[in-house]
């Protein structure tokens, strides 16, 4: 399956765009921790004399924008490929947020981080609102984040809460108003979400009905002239058969003269539905390549397969014609019969040429017959 097929399926959809989103709104994140932690430190009183916590952070941020960076999305093959990726990055995402949260704490605990505890504080402030923002798509797991975030901060902040009351109640207040940034932030994009998956599947459904004949339900002459040229080069590249079977219904406008243009669409409904019956593997394409002509294309089908299939085809419309308002109609068709030949057929044209020629042999010898065009 391709990715394109995959995104039609409406359980696949959804994963892929929030793993392409997550990988993209991930990039700057990990980079911003790395530089909030090298101010914090850098600004801080004393930097060389807490280097042993310096560079351990300055190293554990290193760590998570590189694990961040490196954790590619590949060719997902499956949702539950998606669906594990996404689990992983949400791992990063959280240990990040944890080590952040720890970070911010122990600056407002420490007074050697009095000169840029506010560097720690309006970052906490940053990634939060970066987080309820851009990680909404899991409303559980970005909560988390955002506490991971808060919570310890707002611990030691309130182990000296006569001295930090402001900063408390303030910081307090904007995680609140986080958590409703959240929810609707979780809201708009699970809508925008439905709205793409419908856009998705409305242009499936608008390419199905551009390559089908209304009236048969069969693939219609553009589906036949974007299939047909395909079919053919793999067949040469591949050295596989290939069969075209035409087909021409005989009379068809005696049909449409003495019983009426309607009837006559019915005739062709009822027709196509013998097609169905007859040509049943999944790889034959029936198409209606225009009027009263039919066609079958017949990957890895042998040209005696396919004589004997279209002979069948004739034999059962002879046998059986159509029963239109209670009356029996008889009906026949001329079939032209044959397959790829690299060394005759030089392009899609050469080959479609010879069978047609056979069909229009058959339809000269006196219809309701087939010719082989490999012998014609
Ligand atoms: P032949 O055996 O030589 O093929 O004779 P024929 O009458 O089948 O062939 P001809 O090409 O002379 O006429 C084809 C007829 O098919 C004429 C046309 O009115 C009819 N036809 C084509 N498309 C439709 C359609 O969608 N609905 C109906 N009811 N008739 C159609
Ligand atoms: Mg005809
Ligand atoms: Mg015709």
């Amino acid at each position: 399956m391709t990715t394109e097929s995959r995104l039609h399926h409406p359980d696949y959809f959804p994963l892929w765009r929030e793993s392409q989103d997550t990988l993209i709104r991930t990039r700057l994140g990990g980079f911003y921790y790395l530089l909030a932690w090298l101010l914090t430190w850098g600004f801080s009183s004393t930097p060389l004399a807490i280097l042993p916590l310096g560079i351990g952070a300055t190293l554990f941020f290193t760590l998570m924008l590189i694990a961040r960076r490196s954790h590619r999305l590949g060719a997902q093959e499956t949702t539950a490929d998606l669906q594990r990726w996404i689990d992983r990055h949400w791992g990063l995402i959280l240990l990040t947020a944890l080590g952040w949260g720890l970070a911010h704490a122990w600056a407002l605990y420490r007074p050697e981080f009095a000169p840029s505890r506010l560097i720690a504080t309006l970052s906490t402030i940053a990634f939060s609102t970066a987080m309820a923002f851009s990680f909404s798509m899991r409303k559980l797991r970005c909560t988390t984040a955002i506490l991971l975030l808060y919570v310890p901060g707002l611990l030691v902040l309130a182990l000296d809460h006569q001295q930090q009351q402001a900063e408390l109640v303030t910081l307090a207040l904007y995680f609140s108003y986080l958590l409703l940034a959240l929810n609707r932030s979780h809201q708009e994009y699970h809508t925008t979400i439905a709205l793409e998956q419908e856009l998705v599947e409305q242009r499936e459904r608008y390419d199905q009905l551009s390559r089908t004949d209304s009236l048969t339900q069969l693939g219609n002459r553009h589906q036949f002239n974007n299939l047909f040229p395909t079919l053919v080069a793999v067949a040469r590249r591949q050295h596989t058969p290939l069969s075209l079977v035409l087909i021409d219904i005989d009379f068809f406008k005696r049909i449409n003269d003495e019983f009426g243009h309607s009837s006559g669409d019915l005739c062709l409904q009822a027709f196509a539905e013998r097609m169905r019956e007859v040509f049943r593997r999944d790889s034959d394409a029936l198409l209606r390549l225009g009027g009263e002509e039919f066609g079958v294309l017949m990957p890895d089908t042998l040209p005696n397969q396919a004589r004997v299939l279209a002979e069948r085809f004739r034999s059962e419309l002879l046998a059986s014609g159509f029963s239109l308002n209670e009356r029996n109609l008889p009906l026949t068709a001329s079939l032209g019969v044959g397959s790829f030949d690299p060394q005759r057929d030089d392009s899609p044209e050469a080959f479609f040429k010879r069978v047609d020629n056979a069909l229009y042999q058959a339809k000269a010898e006196g219809r309701d017959r087939i010719v082989l065009a490999d012998f014609a």
